[in-house]
């Protein structure tokens, strides 16, 4: 039940890695007939990749993830643009591959805009569009938010950016795969996303880069990925994320129907069965795998530590399970309180999720919320007035 942290490697996925990593183990740059072999194998996952996105194969740049894409977008039109203007607007809710990005960029004199979210994470387009400024040179906004599941209003944003003659950047890793992009009719000149998120390896992904797009390269080295990524191409991680893609694209309408009726059993039966429960996130625009609940009354740290002894792999959507005592900053720019965002649980389903597991995953969530319930003070408090 955490398919947003990562995913299981597809059989036939992993059949492409294994033979790229032992038989067929060439460096695509290497001159001779076995590694043009490689080499033209790189090539189709790209254009397959491309084509996913409706973008052409020489403007997908294969990185080492969904975080170094987002670091590469972000920090090298900042870069590039300098001249121009040193203003860059995000969200409040992005991944921190985009926050601590932009943080480092304030850091070294960049101005950014940081967009509150309502209630259920949408940005406000017409806040976007008033915190424009003539310095203003990238628009960056998630597809779809990691937590929560809501899908921003890239087509929208895109057309703003547009309009003001700023480029437009959205880190998609929870989107692409999942559903239909498309880069020319969304006005997106920049793109993250990556491989494990869709049964693919992890370690690799791709930033698509619109031609004509002025950025300064962040990896400096070799002439790799036409001089602007530079070291030896991964080249199982290359072709087993085109193989993955190829498969989610396939398979894309059913998965997301069979997704979105698991996970809205799932909602509909946590929200009737479990007082004091709510949804975080939009009910229509999510990701078809999401759910995300607060529980009042309840730590969500230890709803985990219950969950997990019933073999149930979650995560509480807060960042307390990585040493920190702060809730997750997306639950918070809803506008929750830090006690509330504390009761946070986040379920991300999958393909291979069935209908019995989610009944077995309500069923525990039932008895763990409410043995934690009967040891909480305020709980009491409030069953006693
Ligand atoms: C997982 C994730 C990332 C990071 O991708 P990696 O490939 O793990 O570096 C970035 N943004 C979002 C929205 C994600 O879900």
């Amino acid at each position: 039940m955490d398919n947003a942290a990562t995913t299981r490697v597809l059989p036939e996925v992993f059949k492409e890695i294994k033979l790229y990593l032992t038989e067929e183990f060439w460096n695509p740059s290497s001159t001779y007939e076995s590694a043009g072999k490689t080499a033209r194998k790189i090539a189709e996952a790209r254009e397959k990749i491309a084509g996913a996105i409706g973008a052409k194969g020489k403007e997908i740049y294969f990185t080492s993830g969904g975080s170094e894409s987002d670091n590469w977008a972000i920090k090298g039109v900042a870069d590039a643009l300098r001249s121009k203007g040193d203003h860059i607007i995000t969200t409040a809710i992005e991944h921190h591959a985009v926050l601590h990005t932009c943080e480092y960029l304030e850091q070294h004199g960049f101005e950014v805009t940081y967009l509150p979210v309502d209630k259920k994470g949408f940005i406000d387009i017409k806040e976007l569009e008033a915190a424009i400024r003539p310095t203003t040179v990238l628009i960056s906004v998630m597809f779809a938010n990691n937590e929560i599941g809501t899908l921003e209003p890239v087509s929208e944003i895109g057309e703003i950016a547009h309009r003001h003659g700023i480029l437009f950047h959205t880190d998609a890793v929870q989107a692409f795969g999942h559903m239909p992009i498309n880069v020319s009719e969304m006005n997106i000149d920049l793109l993250s996303a990556s491989a494990h998120k869709i049964n693919g390896p992890k370690g690799v992904g791709f930033l698509y880069i619109r031609s004509g797009v002025k950025i300064t390269n962040l990896i400096h080295g070799g002439a790799q990925e036409k001089g602007r990524r530079a070291g030896t191409t991964n080249t199982a991680g290359i072709i087993g994320f085109g193989k993955a893609a190829e498969i989610a694209l396939s398979r894309m309408e059913q998965r997301k129907e069979y997704e979105s009726s698991l996970r809205n059993r799932l909602i509909d039966r946590v929200l009737t069965e479990i007082p004091y429960t709510t949804l975080n996130g939009d009910t229509e625009k999510r990701l078809s795998n999401n759910a995300n609940f607060c529980f009042k009354f309840v730590d969500g740290e230890s709803l985990l530590i219950l969950l997990d002894q019933k073999g149930i792999c979650a995560s509480s959507g807060s960042a307390c399970a990585s040493g920190s005592i702060d809730p997750s900053h997306v639950l918070l720019a809803l506008g929750l309180s830090y006690e509330t965002a504390h009761g946070s649980l986040r379920l991300t389903i999958s393909e291979d999720t069935t209908e019995d597991d989610i009944d077995y995953v309500v069923d525990s969530l039932k008895e763990s919320v409410e043995r934690l319930r009967k040891v909480s003070p305020l709980y009491k408090k409030m069953m006693e007035e």
